[in-house]
């Protein structure tokens, strides 16, 4: 009898589960390959939900894998500690046995850049770090302050959520760069004008370098106070392959070649925000659901090109939307162009708190419409620039 052959995807986020979800349905690949999923949870998380969970307007962002991962995946509850490429092996941090692959799509996602040295104050990246924050919010006294640390996107939407949800709370919203600037003048005025809207303090043109229980320091010396502290100041890839000894950005992103596969190690690929793929393909590519997923689906067709013996082609991605939630009775959505440059266009206010919501939805039922039908998940695809490289 021979052993199926096995492709084994690390990470069941937006990447990991679309790729698992077109491999395991391939009709080309016919059940010759079983597909296996690393990933420390039994549940999906809906991390572009993890503010709604700090501030409280929704229960959980969880969802039962089985409604979102393919039948045919077999998903094994752990958390990969180290790929020996050489052996084709994943190796966990319990000890237990490692497993074999043939192929390896590497998923792993992104966590949170952590706080200063020696300050104090919550995450807002993961699951965990979303349900440690909510009592953390409720337990404060009317009128605490709460410093929502960087003016990102998450930074943007955790303010707004927590202002709505809270009001008897004061909610400060700090940044070293101008807020939006992606966006168009108008759209970046509306978003600063709903944020006011909603109670959020903006301060822009600043740098928090510590926090403690009570106050905040910026970098001038400026002390405030801030009784609750949430640093969402950007995202740094977590350590599985540098620990691999594989090639990686100063980030620690695994290098993949314009076809997201490792040059060194061809039978692995790469997708989401723990990757970094060449600029040719991705220099205006943001991390993001709406990146993690095309690349989660072309790495899959990638794997299956190899296996099938054709050539694995380059990444065509690219954006069409940037939505923002501003509580959830507001919220912005600015029409852009593939590259991400923005149109003159947006949609504000209720209409695009509806938009946003919307396209949260979208994004689970393009995953499990994948885990129906494998093929069946597109999009839109890259600037002409990239794909004239
Ligand atoms: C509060 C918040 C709001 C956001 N809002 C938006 C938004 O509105 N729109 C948008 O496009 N993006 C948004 N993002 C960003 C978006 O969530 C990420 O870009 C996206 O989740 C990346 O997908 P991924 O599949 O690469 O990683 P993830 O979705 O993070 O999935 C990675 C998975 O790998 C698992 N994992 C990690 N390490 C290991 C390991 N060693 N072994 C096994 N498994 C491992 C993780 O537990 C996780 O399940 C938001 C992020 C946050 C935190």
């Amino acid at each position: 009898m021979t052993t199926r052959q096995r492709i084994v995807v690390i990470g069941a986020g937006y990447a990991g589960v679309m790729a698992a979800n077109r491999l395991a349905g391939s009709k080309e690949l016919a059940g010759r390959f079983g597909v296996t999923v690393i990933n420390p949870l039994a549940d999906f998380v809906e991390r572009i939900r993890l503010h709604q969970v700090a501030a409280g307007s929704r229960g959980s962002a969880s969802v039962p894998m089985e409604t979102v991962l393919h039948p045919a995946a077999t998903l094994v509850v752990g958390r990969a500690s180290r790929i020996d490429p050489r052996a084709h092996t994943v190796h966990f941090d319990d000890g237990r046995a490692p497993l074999h692959y043939d192929f390896l799509v590497y998923a792993p996602g992104s966590a949170g850049l952590p706080a200063p040295s020696g300050s104090g104050g919550y995450a807002l990246h993961d699951a965990q770090s979303a349900k440690r924050l909510k009592p953390a919010l409720e337990q404060l006294a009317p009128g605490a302050v709460v410093s929502v640390i960087g003016g990102g996107l998450t930074g943007i939407e955790a303010a707004a959520e927590i202002a709505e949800a809270h009001p008897r709370l004061t909610v400060r919203l700090v940044s070293r760069r101008q807020m939006g600037v992606d966006l168009s003048d108008g759209c970046r005025r509306a978003l600063l004008a709903q944020l006011r809207g909603i109670g959020v303090q903006i301060m822009e043109g600043e740098r928090v370098d510590r926090s403690d229980g009570q106050h905040i320091t910026l970098s001038d010396g400026t002390c405030l106070a801030s009784h609750c502290t949430v640093w969402t100041a950007g995202f740094t890839a977590p350590g599985l392959a540098r620990a691999s000894g594989l090639a990686t950005d100063a980030e620690g992103r695994l290098l993949v070649d314009s076809t997201l596969a490792c040059a060194e190690f061809p039978e692995i690929f790469g997708a989401g925000d723990a990757v970094r793929a060449p600029d040719a393909v991705a220099s205006h590519l943001r991390m993001s659901c709406a990146t993690a997923m095309p690349m989660g689906a072309h790495a899959a067709d990638n794997v299956i090109a190899r296996i099938r013996q054709r050539s694995p082609q380059e990444l065509s991605a690219g954006f069409m939307l940037r939505c923002i939630s501003l509580g959830r009775r507001s919220g912005l959505v600015q029409p852009v162009r593939a590259d991400d440059a923005p149109r003159r266009l947006a949609v504000g206010g209720r209409a695009g708190a509806l938009v946003k919501e919307q396209v949260c939805r979208m994004t689970l039922s393009w995953i499990r419409g994948e885990r129906r039908r494998s093929g069946s998940y597109s999009w839109p695809r890259g600037p002409r620039a990239a794909r004239a490289q």
